[in-house]
């Protein structure tokens, strides 16, 4: 490092850069030119496989400040680490440039999320003199799509699928100005030189919005193109229309997301603070769940049963054209049927949308990356994402140690995958869930994509351990050794990598189910864990899981087993079967033990008459939530010695529950109370763990802490009782986050254990 004051400012110095971070994609080689050029600088600047060099020469003094400047930034360039090359000789160098991307091929490539619509290109989109208005794909330097265009990296045009539109010479001209907001904007293009849009299902030759517009009104659905795959829309206030789309997609209560023209359209029909205000309007664009006020404008059958809606705001030029054109709020829902995976090109469209929809907006920019909309929830102060997917993946996370590259396949349900390369992990957008043959082809083609994306090559595939899970055949007709991780050691894995948390803490995974070694299922789990395995600590105490999906999906099943457990007649469970279910559990037939916490809402809400069977998965749960008012007495749930296990005993809290039923409490009395019982419970359980262990960290994890209540209750807990608390942020908490984990765990084996190279 040099001493510029010791150096008389005659002198030329010469630095070389290596820039890491979210540095390609975002308007950081303009940005570095400007500087550079500013300053009286030469040398020049480029994209590599793993970041951006910058070789710059001058007067020292200045070169201090290019490098400060670097460090500055603006977003959405963000820069994590500088790193400069030992005595680089002065060469005199010309004026400084961008140069072509030069790949060294040592670190790994970074790819940038995609990025919404910036406030500028809006501006100009609804600008009568802007040689772009009313231009669908409107972008700059600063928006537009990254991830879902890139076929190679890194980040140059001609690796992404505008390398099917040549630019014009005013594109070119603008690509070229270093003064232009498109200077180096890959995805430059406009209304003459670049991709289209078009109305199939409605009269050539006329305005594709306007048809869109008219079709919408008219009550009909429209699938329209997005960024990263094809959505469906109707008019959000039509409940005879957000019926036919229900029936259509066969989807009978799961909420539906709703795109709005503003914020502040979505304040007249949404309660918005400020830190869910500011989620909305970022640049990943996410839906984000604010509370429903009120009865609305919004048709209630949008989100049944929930007190929250998935509000967003446009994110493209084509949403904001469609949404201005409309001027009210529109479902916006993945362009699929249920748990397929979204649909992204014309073919695949109108294959498996064609006969739902009235008119479909096509254009001819290929997508390459498959991305639905991301799902953040704020809890405890901070946006928090429950579905990881369009602005937000790739990553990276930094793993904290260096490993073999690894695959990890991820869980059967919202699955996403995993790739490692050295020190980082890279987890894809959202795939679906892998029972469904399509999403199945969909992870093959995304593990391809991310191979090469990212330059890595997996030695091992980790998976979930248990045997049945589609996931497990995969890795083993996958070509790589097989390694198995446990379902709930994979969410704490995940929780500590995206906290960078180095060592072993108490693990709170709470979720519907998960393969335990023991073979019974697992989901009220505490662990003692790190990377390198995890000791069971304590469980809810188990009951019997009768009659395998159908008790996951059928809550009174649930609701008699805890009856039963709890010593109480469960002739009081009104369902058919209900008997038959008593007598599987008496005899042990087609039964299991489970520990599971999910299953436990799901006996409350049967118990309490919320909800008997669920259509998706987790709305017993949500609809129990939707019910929490504040500041109930908890119910007991206390915790018991079972060996060396700690056990939450869950018989005097169904009692408890069944008593306040019959004396006529309201079901929101009884979740509130249940929420406050659960979490004291595991703030008890924490403890005891403590006094065990020593462990003084508690990492909280799994699909049960997407309940913003009970997170809630048991941060607050548990900090009060000294304990330092990890919760999930840029990684969701359920089966969305469990590749990170696997990947993590297998990493970590690979690089520590001797002579395990399976
Ligand atoms: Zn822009
Ligand atoms: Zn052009
Ligand atoms: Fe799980």
């Amino acid at each position: 490092m040099m001493v510029a004051a010791a150096i008389p400012t005659t002198t030329r110095a010469r630095r070389v850069l290596d820039i890491r971070g979210v540095v390609q994609g975002v308007g950081f080689r303009p940005y570095v030119y400007r500087v550079a050029v500013g300053l009286g600088l030469s040398g020049g600047v480029w994209n590599g496989a793993g970041g951006v060099t910058v070789d710059a020469e001058g007067d020292p003094v200045a070169l201090d400040r290019f490098c400060a400047a670097l460090r500055a930034a603006p977003p959405p360039a963000r820069v994590d680490s500088v790193e400069e090359s030992p005595s680089a000789p002065v060469l005199g160098q010309a004026a400084f440039a961008i140069r072509s991307s030069r790949d060294e091929g040592v670190a790994s490539p970074r790819v940038a999320a995609d990025l919404a619509t910036c406030p500028e290109c809006v501006a100009e989109l609804f600008d009568p003199g802007d040689r772009r208005y009313l231009y669908p794909f409107i972008a700059c330097a600063a928006c537009g799509p990254r991830y879902t265009v890139i076929r190679e990296s890194p980040y140059d045009r001609q690796r992404t699928t505008f390398d099917a539109f040549p630019p014009c010479a005013s594109c070119g001209d603008e690509y070229d100005d270093p003064a232009s907001r498109r200077f180096h904007a890959q995805a430059i293009s406009c209304d003459e030189c670049g991709p289209r849009l078009r109305a199939e299902g409605a009269p050539a030759g006329g305005d594709p919005i306007a048809a869109a517009v008219l079709a919408l009104r008219r009550g009909e659905i429209v699938g329209l193109m997005s960024l990263g795959g094809m959505h469906l829309a109707c008019d959000a206030r039509d409940a005879a229309a957000v019926a036919r789309l229900r029936a259509a997609k066969g989807r009978a209560d799961k909420p539906f997301a709703v795109m709005f023209e503003s914020a502040f359209a979505i304040g007249e029909a949404c309660s918005l603070d400020a830190a869910s205000r500011a989620a909305l309007e970022g640049r990943e664009r996410p839906i984000v769940l604010v509370p429903r006020r009120g009865a609305g404008a919004l048709a209630a059958s949008v989100a049944p049963g929930l007190g929250e809606v998935g509000a967003f705001l446009p994110g493209t030029g084509l949403h904001h054209l469609l949404l201005r054109s409309f001027a009210a709020p529109l479902v916006m829902t993945s362009g699929n049927r249920t748990d397929e995976p979204v649909a992204t090109s014309v073919e695949e469209a109108r294959r498996r949308l064609g006969s739902i929809c009235g008119v479909l907006l096509l254009h001819d920019r290929e997508i390459v990356g498959r991305a639905d909309d991301s799902v953040v929830r704020v809890t405890a102060g901070a946006p928090r994402l429950l579905r990881r997917a369009k602005g937000y993946a790739p990553g990276p996370f930094a793993l904290g140690f260096a490993g073999p590259d690894v695959l990890a396949v991820g869980a059967d349900l919202k699955n996403t995958l995993c790739v490692t390369r050295g020190t980082e992990a890279f987890l894809s957008p959202h795939v679906g869930d892998l029972e469904d043959l399509d999403a199945q082809m969909a992870w093959q083609e995304t593990r391809a994509r991310m191979e090469r994306l990212f330059r890595t090559f997996p030695v091992a595939a980790a998976h979930d351990l248990h045997p049945g899970y589609h996931g497990t055949s995969i890795a083993s007709r996958s070509g790589l050794p097989a390694i198995p991780v446990q379902h709930h050691h994979a969410h704490v894995a995940s929780c500590l990598v995206e906290n960078g948390f180095p060592g072993r803490v108490i693990g709170v995974a709470w979720d519907g189910t998960g393969y335990g070694p023991d073979g019974t299922v697992w989901g009220g789990e505490i662990l003692g864990a790190d990377l390198s395995g995890f000791t069971r600590l304590g469980r809810l105490r188990p009951v019997a899981l009768a009659g395998g999906d159908a008790a996951v999906r059928e809550g009174w099943r649930m609701a008699v087993a805890h009856l039963i457990d709890a010593g109480v007649d469960p002739a009081r469970v009104a369902a058919r079967g209900a008997a038959s279910v008593a007598r599987m559990i008496a005899t042990g037939a087609a039964t299991v033990p489970t520990s599971s916490m999910g299953r436990l809402f799901d006996a409350v809400a049967s118990l309490c008459g919320v909800r008997q069977v669920s259509s998706y998965e987790g709305q017993a749960a949500q609809e129990l939530e939707a019910l929490v008012l504040d500041g109930d007495d908890p119910y007991p749930l206390p915790l018991d010695e079972h060996g060396a296990l700690l056990e939450m005993d869950a018989r005097p809290l169904v009692r408890a529950v069944v008593a306040d039923v019959d004396g006529g409490v309201s079901p929101a009395v009884i979740a509130s109370r249940f929420h406050a019982g659960i979490a004291a419970a595991l703030v008890a359980s924490c403890r005891a763990a403590r006094e065990r262990t020593g462990l003084q960290a508690v990492a909280l994890t799994g699909g049960c802490f997407a309940n913003r209540r009970l997170t809630e209750l048991a941060a607050t807990g548990l900090k009060a009782d000294g304990f330092e608390v990890l919760l999930h942020a840029r990684v969701p908490p359920g089966d969305g986050g469990i590749a990170l984990g696997q990947a993590a765990v297998a990493a970590w084996r690979l690089a520590h254990v001797p002579g395990d190279s399976r």
